[in-house]
């Protein structure tokens, strides 16, 4: 048996000053709830409370952060019990899938993927051994067992990880039946939605169409005009609010944002009905609907959230099999400079306006991002995201967008995740890596001590809850 140690200094710089700096400023913050105002985890989990089934189901067959990992070591995705859509045979043993990842959790060694897994096996299931294919049985058994368990259910878990509000993720279309069994329920855990359009605001999403139409019938306005179309918007965003949400998410190939005038509005929103849409309208019409939002976030207070960069679905025979979010998305390189312009023209000086921008494409933070952000008042940058969700990651947005932004141009850390096990490890990670960060600033005496000591519980709580208000 090879043992399993979180060892208590990791993360921070092996620099005895800066270690303990680190371990001063952590200690104030470890504690701190968890405030995540974006992510995927289901609602439904919440609202029925029903125990989470399986080892593998929950860690692997659910998250495609792992799978992809394991494809790209030459493991078929059926193997791992990933259904495939012409509904021919895949792997239907939780056992065996869970041997076969077992077998290849060597893959993960310096990721985060690892960390987060060994941090969850740890804490949450009290596992002392390190996953290995001699001890994939015993760990499966155990994991099993405690899924069983009342205090592993979706809320017992959720008030032992110390989650002060946790925000999912929602199309318009959705009714929020979920939410509102939780609201229903008496119980205390905050599960709050946030708006997220694409199927409606993106002409190229699959069943664009029928989706606006959907849209028309749930908002009791007609959408084949472009009146009713922004009026249906209007009072989805009304209804999500009555649902807790206080944010908007928009998840476009670029940040591009277009500034039309009505007429030319009108006449485009009635092309990309009629379908068979060309790239250009598709990219101007999604780019004119970020400058809606913004517009409507003026008048509803919600806070927009623009994560573009992500080339959807790139490997077309895995789509073709298994449909999308497969672990074939890919980041690509992406303007903001020209692309936030015409929205920025119009709304940048707007002191109830928040939009935070997301990126795939690091090379930006110090070129665009930080400047932007560190100028335009409703600008804030969002936390690294995805790929970059890594210790290195986090070390690279601060030491380039800290130069030009600040700290106060940033909103503190975001899991973005559906791994609802994996969020304690997560948020840990980057309250690590801040702390780390700031007891270099202190080190190098950049940064006094007791300024080091009212940032780390900004960056780990406070700033977080006044960018999202939540
Ligand atoms: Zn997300």
């Amino acid at each position: 048996m090879i043992k399993l140690e979180l060892h208590p200094d990791r993360l921070f710089s092996s620099d005895p000053t800066q270690r303990a700096f680190s371990l001063a400023l952590y200690a104030t913050v470890k504690d701190l709830p968890i405030v995540s105002p974006h992510g995927h985890t289901d609602p439904q989990w919440f609202a029925d409370n029903e125990p989470f089934g399986n080892a593998s189901g929950l860690f692997i067959t659910r998250d495609h952060y792992v799978f992809r990992m394991l494809y790209s070591q030459g493991v078929r995705l059926e193997d791992l019990g990933i259904p495939r859509r012409d509904g021919a045979m895949v792997e239907h043993d939780a056992r065996r899938i869970w041997r076969t990842f077992a077998a290849h959790y060597r893959l993960f060694r310096g990721t985060p993927t690892r960390m987060w897994l060994d941090h969850a096996f740890h804490e949450v299931f009290g596992i002392r051994e390190r996953l290995t294919p001699e001890s994939a049985d015993r760990i499966f058994d155990r994991v099993n067992e405690c899924l069983a368990r009342p205090d592993f259910r979706p809320r017992a878990l959720f008030e032992r990880f110390n989650i002060e509000v946790i925000a999912t993720t929602e199309s318009p279309l959705d009714p929020l039946a979920h939410h509102a069994k939780i609201r229903a329920s008496g119980w205390k855990g905050r599960v709050v939605t946030a708006y997220r359009p694409d199927p409606v605001v993106d002409p190229e999403f699959a069943g664009f169409r029928d989706n606006v139409a959907k849209l028309g019938e749930m908002a009791g306005e007609d959408t084949a005009t472009w009146r009713g179309y922004l009026a249906a918007h209007r009072e989805r965003r009304q209804f999500f609010k009555s649902m807790g949400a206080t944010s908007t998410d928009h998840g476009h190939p670029t940040a591009l944002t277009s500034d039309l005038a009505p007429a030319d509005c009108e006449a485009l929103f009635a092309k990309v009905l009629r379908g068979n849409v060309n790239p250009a309208d598709a990219e101007f019409f999604r780019g004119q609907m970020l400058t809606e939002m913004a517009r409507m976030s003026l008048d509803d207070g919600l806070v927009m959230q623009i994560h573009p960069g992500s080339m959807r679905n790139h490997n077309p025979e895995i789509l073709e099999r298994f449909g999308r979010d497969m672990g074939a998305d890919i980041p690509t390189r992406t303007d903001y400079v020209r692309a936030l312009k015409p929205l920025l023209d119009r709304f940048g000086n707007e002191p109830a306006l928040t939009v935070i921008l997301f990126t795939l494409d690091e090379s930006v933070y110090a070129r665009e991002l930080a400047p932007l952000a560190g100028h335009y008042p409703i600008l804030k940058l969002g936390p690294p995201w995805w790929f970059h969700d890594s210790p290195e990651g986090m070390l690279r947005f601060r030491a380039q967008a800290t130069e030009t932004a600040g700290f106060y141009n940033t909103v503190g850390f975001n899991d973005d995740t559906r791994a609802f096990l994996s969020i304690p490890a997560r948020h840990d990670v980057a309250r690590r890596i801040d702390c780390r960060f700031l007891a270099q600033l202190v080190a190098e005496h950049r940064l006094e001590e007791d300024e080091a000591f009212e940032l780390a519980p900004e960056l780990a709580y406070k700033l977080v809850k006044r960018a999202f208000k939540l």
